[in-house]
């Protein structure tokens, strides 16, 4: 489960998704606070990185 960077709910959804170097990018929206987040997977780890929206 991916918590929201600002208020920490586990729900969010999937908006768009596209091939990283290493693993996949994830462009995310919170389902509680509408907050949006993107989070990269790495394959080689399988850590979930949460990062802050670029505008
Ligand atoms: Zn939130």
């Amino acid at each position: 489960m991916i918590a929201c960077p600002k208020c920490g709910s586990g729900k969010s959804s999937v908006i768009s998704t596209k091939p990283d170097g290493k693993g996949k990018w994830r462009r995310r929206t919170c389902s509680d606070c509408g907050f949006k987040f993107s989070t990269v997977e790495r394959i080689k780890t399988s850590r979930i990185h949460p990062t802050e929206a670029t505008k």
